[in-house]
């Protein structure tokens, strides 16, 4: 049974983790392979929105050829006398969930990052035009946010028409960005969360604060707000501080309670600005990745529409297979491109004095939050490709973390958290990216949970030996 009658194909909740994998798919929009794509929400006034417009502009689904990849902008206007700006980053945040209730059609990332698949089969029902999902979009828009009077949805696959409004909608979202860039996590009383992206990722529950802007980029802290001030029951909901237990890791009891709570008792603490001992869970429209670099004891950072191998020889594709899902993994975050210009950046782990290698277009957009000391030390795919060459010039051109390798002691190693047992024996848990662990072993049992550990030589000795 369809949801709406006049709509080719099913619409509801289940088809939301639907994946289409290439021999399923009957066109494609946006991705990688596409440079300009976008998707924008605008609140306006009453009498320029027309409730119920759908506009194509350009070629529709059914003029397209099968098995293609076509730019696509998706442009949004709604009206309403109680409609704030604020809600549009999160209006817009939905238009990834609504498109992945339709059967057949797969939504990925958001803003200018956008990915969308129709499938053959939704496409053989007669899902054929940008028409059907515009009036879907309206329907469910209208149900969930009811002060939203007028509602019109714009798609347009005119190559020349997206590049004029994509750099229109990079204007805006910068300027929602750069918004809530001047508040800090100790200017609020309180943060908020969001669970949109449980359905991919069961786990995963976003903690939003002035500081640290969602991993997928688009839900800022006052997006959260706004969103929950009208929409209390949506995928937005508060997060009381509670104590902080550690203003520079980001600990408050408040978020921990929170997390265990939306994560059905998964994710215990969650620091905000370390990628160390329990960083935030990852779902999968991240950014960006944070990956730890065991040989210089730096981190790495890796966009979504980098290609080919990074400098530790791994793609982005396989890092966020290993970070993604709603996991915590030690040493392997993901985040937004705004992250970096927060003040907090991985202010635990050194934060800029601790980055030792960006893809050089990510450098290029952050270049002006880079402490002007270190732009030069930090290199890029065009510097350096391989450990030993990035080695080689952080110590060359005096990169602070080369003070790091020179400490007497050895390079700080990430703590197995240890829990008490059910039983008589602790476990230990090694929750992510690990450059050496000693394992105490007798009355222990040791748990290795979604780990890739490569070991060269495990060495076990009593404890006692040790302190002499
Ligand atoms: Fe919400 Fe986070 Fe998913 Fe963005 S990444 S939609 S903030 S859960
Ligand atoms: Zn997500």
């Amino acid at each position: 049974m369809a949801m709406f009658k006049d709509i080719p194909v099913d619409v509801g909740i289940i088809y939301e983790g639907e994946r289409i994998r290439g021999p399923d798919m009957h066109i494609e929009f946006g991705g990688v392979k596409t440079p300009v794509k976008f998707e924008l929400v605008q609140v306006k006034p009453l009498k320029d929105v027309t409730d119920g417009k759908v506009e194509i502009i350009g070629p529709d689904i059914k003029d397209l050829k099968e098995g293609g990849t076509y730019p696509l902008g998706i442009y949004v206007e709604v009206a309403g006398e109680k409609l704030e700006k604020d809600l549009e980053g999160v209006i817009e945040r939905y238009i990834h969930a609504y498109c992945n209730y339709m059967e057949g059609l797969m939504h990925v990332n958001s803003r200018y990052d956008i990915w969308i698949r129709l499938s053959k089969n939704s496409y053989k029902k007669g899902l054929n035009s940008f028409r059907f999902i515009g009036l879907v979009l309206q329907r469910l828009f209208k149900a969930e946010f009811p002060i939203i009077e007028n509602i019109q949805i714009t798609f347009i696959t005119d190559e020349n028409k997206i590049r004029e409004l994509h750099s229109n909608a990079m204007k805006i979202y910068e300027e929602r960005d750069a918004r809530a860039r001047a508040l800090k996590d100790e200017d609020v009383s309180e943060f908020y969360g969001c669970v949109l992206c449980q359905s991919f990722a069961p786990t995963h529950v976003c903690v939003i604060t002035p500081s640290r802007v969602s991993l997928c980029g688009s839900i800022n802290w006052f997006d959260a707000r706004a969103a929950v001030r009208i929409n209390p029951k949506g995928f937005n909901f508060k997060v009381e501080k509670g104590e902080c237990l550690d203003p520079v890791k980001g600990e408050y009891t408040g978020i921990n309670e929170k997390v265990k709570e939306k994560s059905l008792g998964e994710v215990e603490h969650v620091y905000l600005h370390t990628f160390m001992g329990h960083p935030h869970t990852s779902c999968g429209c991240f950014e960006a990745i944070a990956f730890y670099i065991p040989e210089v004891d730096g981190i790495g950072v890796v966009h979504r529409d980098y290609r080919g191998p990074t400098v530790i020889g791994i793609p982005f594709t396989t890092l966020a297979a290993q970070a993604g899902g709603g996991k915590q993994t030690e040493g392997l975050v993901g985040i937004a491109i705004e992250y970096f210009r927060s003040s907090k950046f991985f202010q635990a782990d050194g934060g800029w004095g601790r980055v030792v290698w960006l893809p050089a277009a990510v450098k290029e957009r952050v270049k002006s939050s880079i402490p002007p000391e270190l732009i030069d030390k930090i290199p890029t795919e065009n510097d350096v490709k391989t450990i030993d060459e990035l080695k080689k010039h952080l110590e060359t051109h005096n990169h602070p973390i080369v003070s790091r390798w020179k400490a007497p002691a050895a390079p700080p190693t990430p703590t197995p958290v240890m829990e008490e047992a059910k039983g008589a024996v602790p476990i230990i848990e090694i929750p992510g990216l690990i450059p050496s662990a000693t394992m105490p072993a007798e009355g222990f049992r040791i748990v290795l949970k979604g780990v890739k550990i490569h070991v060269d030589t495990l060495v076990i000795k009593k404890a006692e030996s040790e302190k002499t």
